[in-house]
Parts: structure tokens; C-alpha cells; sequence
């Protein structure tokens, strides 16, 4: 089964260096096979869409609005998103609920309102380092994917990625993640009623692929700093 490989450039490039990256993508991946998606910023999202599409890549969100249209000043509605080229939109990423106070109830609603224009959301869920040395890492779990999946339909991907390991370097053992995605797969099987595919988040760089080579329920990869270089991400995306 071919894996998924999320490339989340968060808010780090200007403009033209999206551009400049994007065109570094073009041609590193033009007789790529796989499914890679490229999140850039809003800002960047329609000029990257022209460079990659004529190339196997993909384009995804960071992030949309949990409305459809109207007077919603500063927002991104999923629907023209979709109109832009995008496929794929990342929704729940720790930074939104830590720094944007997003309650599940926001995230339940934009996964909803993605699916409605037919984006395939890619939900991020984890423990902090705090719930994870209390032993509350399944708890937590358990209970984001209820709130979060609530009258979702199948057809999203999920990404474990553990707060403690985004942008730290501390990148969350193989054998841990795929107990942790058997037990993802299971909880969201019990609420979708059918299998749902589960990527792992957190300080992914091209060295880590000897460990993840051989696992089972590791379906790809959401990668933030290591996606930021063409040949790296390249790298990874062999895994
Ligand atoms: C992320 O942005 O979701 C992420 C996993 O970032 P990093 O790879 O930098 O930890």
C-alpha cells in the first residue's frame, strides 16, 4: 500500500520562497509515484497550485473556515479552496488549538464543513508531554477522536502527532507509533464504521527511515521542517 506524505510549510516562507520552493518540488518529484501533498500558506496557495500542476503532486490547506460563505472577515472557506486545486486541507493542528484556541467543537465543525466541499481533511490529534508522563495518552486520545469525529463521514486521514515531538527533534519511537496508530485505528473503525488510514507527525526527518521502514500501521507521514527542502522531503517520501 502506497504511503501518504504531507508537507506542512506552517508560516515559515515568504512568498517568494514558497514560489522558489514549489519549483524546487516541481522537479525533484516529476516522476514521483507516490501521494505527496504540499500544504504552503494561504497567501502562497494559488501561485503553487500553477507550478505543480503538472506534476504528481498534490495541494493541501494548513487550515479553513468552519463557514462556507459570507461576512466572515479574515477567513478561507474550504469551498474555495477546493476551486483553487486544493484536495486535501490540515485541520485541529496542535498549533491552531494551542494558539488559536480551537475547542473540538470548532474542529468538529470544519471537518464537517471540508467534507461538505469535498477536501479530504487530514485531523491532527495528540497528548502534550504533560498528559504523556501521567499516562493519559490513550485517554486523550479516546476523547479528541469522539468530539472531533461526531457526524463525520469516512474518507479523512488521521495524523497521530504528539505535541512533545512537533518541531522538538525528539522524534516518537517506531514501536510506540504504531501501538498508538493500531489503537487510533480502532477507536475511529468504532466511530466511522470503517478503516481509517493514520500518519505520523513529529520531527520526521530522511535519518528516521530506517526505523519506520518496516512498521505496519504507520501509513505515511505529516512532516513540518524536514518538508521545507525538496531533496529532503524527497527522501522521505522513499520510505
Ligand atoms: C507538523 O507541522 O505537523 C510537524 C510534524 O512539524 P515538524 O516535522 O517540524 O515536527
Amino acid at each position: 500500500m502506497s504511503k501518504i506524505f504531507v508537507s506542512n510549510w506552517k508560516m515559515q516562507l515568504n512568498y517568494s520562497a514558497s514560489l522558489k520552493l514549489a519549483n524546487d518540488f516541481k522537479k525533484k518529484f516529476k516522476n514521483f509515484s507516490g501521494l505527496a501533498v504540499l500544504c504552503p500558506d494561504f497567501l502562497s496557495l494559488a501561485a503553487v497550485a500553477q507550478i505543480i500542476k503538472t506534476t504528481p503532486l498534490k495541494l493541501g490547506a494548513q487550515d479553513c473556515s468552519l463557514r462556507d460563505q459570507g461576512a466572515y472577515t479574515g477567513e478561507v472557506s474550504a469551498r474555495n479552496l477546493k476551486a483553487l486545486g486544493a484536495n486535501y486541507v490540515i485541520i485541529g493542528h496542535s498549533e491552531r488549538r494551542q494558539y488559536f484556541f480551537e475547542t473540538e467543537a470548532i474542529i468538529n465543525q470544519k471537518l464537517r464543513d471540508a467534507q461538505v466541499d469535498k477536501l479530504i481533511p487530514i485531523l491532527c490529534v495528540g497528548e502534550s508531554l504533560a498528559e504523556r508522563k501521567v499516562g493519559l495518552t490513550k485517554a486523550v486520545l479516546k476523547n479528541q477522536l469522539r468530539l472531533a469525529l461526531k457526524n463525520i463521514k469516512p474518507g479523512l486521514i488521521i495524523a497521530y502527532e504528539p505535541i512533545w515531538a512537533i518541531g522538538s527533534g525528539r522524534v516518537a519511537k517506531s514501536e510506540e507509533v504504531e501501538l498508538i496508530h493500531a489503537f487510533i485505528k480502532q477507536e475511529a473503525r468504532q466511530i466511522l464504521k470503517k478503516a481509517v488510514k493514520v500518519i505520523y507527525g513529529g520531527s520526521v526527518t530522511a535519518a528516521d527511515f530506517a526505523s519506520f521502514k518496516k512498521t505496519k500501521n504507520i501509513d505515511g507521514f505529516l512532516v513540518g521542517g524536514a518538508s521545507l527542502k525538496a531533496t529532503e522531503f524527497h527522501k522521505i517520501c522513499q520510505l
